[in-house]
């Protein structure tokens, strides 16, 4: 009962917005406007993220939609905007996409790519966790906040590829090992781009003796999208 007054005042102050085009949506539980319902066409991509590792062809990544349009503009207002709520639209989707594309795998558990501590305190959140934690519900199986940043990189959007690789490298780490050991693990971002982040962080977990590594995010950025921007 109070769950439900909270629900209508919230709803008065913050009315519930599509999380594509911001106009108001009148059922509570609804993401999308009609029109954003109709029109959304996801594009998932399922491939094996490159890698000059010894991990090479052993890490794939579904990914549901491309980063353009009215979807990058909500994973931004995601990010930066506080738009915290949005995790569980994408988390649905995301989770639909596990649902078909690994039917037959059993995960141990999902973690995440993990933010310096710094950031995630000045942003109030860390957008890869929120995500990992609906998809965790959604899935049924537990979230596990696995990896640490042991250092502090840079931004990794203004690199190119190589510099990217070298830019993560030595960036993660594994919390607990026994947690890893024989596990076949989930991992959660945001976005992938060169997949160096997703292929660092999969690095440690198999050096911590995980038997297999699954990524997914809401978006990849195409190979030809990113090389253009980087010659
Ligand atoms: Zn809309």
């Amino acid at each position: 009962m109070l769950n439900k007054v909270f629900d209508v005042i919230c709803n008065f102050i913050y009315p519930n917005k599509c999380v594509l085009c911001n106009k108001e949506v009148i059922k509570r539980e609804a993401h999308l406007c009609e029109g954003c319902l109709k029109d959304l066409k996801p594009k998932p991509r399922l491939e094996y993220l490159e890698s000059d590792e010894n991990i090479k062809g052993k890490v794939k990544c579904i990914s549901p939609f491309i980063y353009a349009g009215s979807i990058k503009s909500a994973i931004w207002r995601f990010k930066f905007r506080g738009y915290k709520n949005y995790s569980k639209f994408f988390a649905g989707i995301i989770a639909k996409e596990i649902q078909k594309r690994f039917q037959n795998l059993r995960f141990d558990y999902i973690c995440f790519v993990p933010l310096r501590k710094e950031r995630e305190k000045n942003r109030g959140y860390n957008q890869a966790k929120c995500i990992a934690e609906d998809i965790s519900s959604i899935i049924e199986i537990p979230c596990k906040d696995i990896l640490i940043k042991v250092k502090s990189n840079h931004v990794q959007h203004e690199l190119d590829l190589i510099h990217r690789r070298a830019n993560v490298k030595g960036a993660y780490d594994v919390k607990n090992e026994s947690e890893v050991l024989n596990k076949s693990i989930l991992l959660c971002d945001d976005i992938v781009t060169s997949g160096s982040t997703l292929m660092e962080c999969s690095k440690v977990l198999f050096e911590s003796g995980a038997n297999s590594v699954f990524c997914c995010t809401i978006a990849y950025i195409p190979k030809s999208d990113f090389s253009d921007k980087h010659q």
